[in-house]
């Protein structure tokens, strides 16, 4: 049973090594910056609510993201495991997420901490070339990032969760590290 959380900057590479991973362990790939992006292309009323925030920068409300998460995590599909990528991202919903998953019954979950320098993550988003990647909200991401989900590193910690890959190395090295860490 693969139940792993996914940690570390915007741009650290968690998106793409969460997708292999999933595609790997066959379990689903649960990423609420994707959600919420189809959200907005939908035109559903969660997308309403959340574009604001995400073209600028900021989080979406967590009620909001807890919501959408809780309903994900609810759907038969996740019974064989799950790969969470962009979620907890503040220490309320890390909180919420813990008693969800007690709730449903789902145990013994992963934290991958995927560390990657700073000046790496800002090259990386600048070539990324996302609608939200200008500078300015890649600015904004990074403050948010340091401010609110950065402190979920000693959250995970101090439970004797945290596991951590360097991200600064090629993707097959990041995927390499990933799975020994993971299976260890
Ligand atoms: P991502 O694709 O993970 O970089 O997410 C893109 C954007 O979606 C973020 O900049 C936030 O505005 C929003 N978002 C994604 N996940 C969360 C979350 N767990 N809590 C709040 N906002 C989120």
């Amino acid at each position: 049973m693969t139940r792993v959380i996914f940690l570390g900057p915007p741009g650290a590479g968690k998106g793409t090594q969460a997708k292999t991973l999933a595609n790997d362990c066959n379990i689903p790939h649960i990423s609420t910056g994707d959600i919420l992006r189809q959200a907005l292309t939908d035109q559903t009323p969660l997308g309403a609510k959340a574009q604001s925030f995400m073209d600028k920068g900021e989080l979406v409300p967590d009620q909001l993201v807890e919501e959408m998460v809780q309903e994900r995590l609810s759907l038969t599909d996740t019974n064989s495991g799950w790969i969470l990528d962009g979620f907890p991202r503040t220490v309320n919903q890390a909180v919420f997420l813990e008693e969800l998953l007690h709730k449903l019954n789902q145990h013994g979950e992963k934290v991958v901490n995927l560390e990657v320098p700073d000046e790496i993550v800002i090259a990386r988003l600048l070539e990324r070339g996302r609608k939200d990647d200008t500078e300015e909200v890649i600015r904004r991401r990074l403050e948010v990032y340091r401010s609110e989900t950065a402190p979920l590193i000693d959250f995970y910690h101090s439970r004797h969760q945290l596991l951590c890959v360097n991200g600064n190395q090629s993707l097959e090295e990041v995927s390499a590290e990933l799975k020994k860490v993971i299976a260890s």
